[in-house]
């Protein structure tokens, strides 16, 4: 029998939390991909919506709104294949489910071919989004042919598409916050069968401010002018408030008790790491 949100009075959800904060491994979090939030994944993550191809969208949509200029198909395909070098170090993430139909060649993503509930929404509401659906259609199409051409497992592919299985029946939201230099806290989303979504906002934050760094190259191909250099922190404001939205707009769509139809606990949480290299975990 599956657990339900509903199994579980709200103190034992937080030691729950606790339990698989307890547990976490730290990591490099520059040099791992940003997985998805969502809560079926089995291994220690970092979680960001959507992953790499969450932050990569948000990230077009920024520029987009920065410099008043819609990008073309091939504008925003040199775009993805800048951020999978520069940012994601040849190791980029994004993920389907087995809900999800097959993406049939030479057709554009549609939602019913999404299996990431985050870039689903993202696709069906650009307005709340602030994201154009030719942004996120486009990067989906992409992945999923160039994942189609050469298997993810192999190493000469950057592009790492998983396809996660069974259902959502997460119990709760744990946003860890903190980051130590290049390391943080990964986490196991799905514990046993258990499911939370979890959420690197730490993280999130220094990507983010890594890929304003990184703003001038990534988009080289396509200003016309140079990405002034003092628009570096404009972008990272913009593109943290934009994402910071999507977020909270997925989380309050998608991390919902079903039974009762209330939002999920969210747990905010730092962990650090002791003289014995024990997570210390505050709530
Ligand atoms: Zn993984
Ligand atoms: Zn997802």
């Amino acid at each position: 029998m599956e657990n339900s949100p509903s199994d579980y009075p709200s103190d034992e959800t937080k030691s729950l939390a606790r339990e698989r904060c307890q547990s976490a491994k730290w990591q490099n979090f520059y040099l791992t991909p940003k997985e998805c939030i969502d809560g079926r994944t089995d291994h220690e993550i970092f979680g960001v919506p959507g992953g790499d191809a969450g932050l990569l969208v948000a990230t077009i949509a920024t520029y987009e709104k920065m410099t008043g200029r819609p990008l073309d198909k091939k504008q925003i395909i040199a775009v993805l294949d800048k951020y999978i070098d520069l940012i994601a170090h040849n190791n980029f993430y994004f993920h389907t489910d087995n809900h999800a139909h097959e993406l049939p060649d030479n057709q554009e993503a549609q939602t019913d071919n999404i299996g990431c509930g985050h870039l689903k929404e993202v696709l069906k509401n650009p307005e709340k989004y602030q994201t154009r659906k030719e942004i996120t259609g486009a990067i989906l199409t992409e992945l999923y042919t160039r994942a189609k051409q050469t298997p993810s497992q192999k190493k000469s592919n950057p592009i790492k598409l998983t396809t996660l299985t069974s259902n959502h029946d997460e119990i709760a939201v744990i946003i860890i916050e903190n980051t130590d230099n290049d390391q943080a806290p990964a986490i196991k989303p799905n514990l046993n069968g258990q499911k939370m979504f979890v959420y690197h906002a730490g993280v999130a934050k220094e990507i983010i401010k890594k890929i304003a760094d990184n703003a001038p190259d990534l988009f080289k191909a396509n200003s016309t002018t140079k990405f002034e250099y003092k628009k570096i922190d404009e972008f990272e404001s913009q593109l943290t408030e934009l994402f910071n939205q999507q977020t909270m707009a997925t989380v309050e769509e998608l991390a919902i008790n079903k039974n009762t139809q209330q939002p999920l606990p969210i747990y905010k949480v730092s962990i650090t790491r002791d003289k014995q290299n024990n997570n210390q975990i505050n709530f």
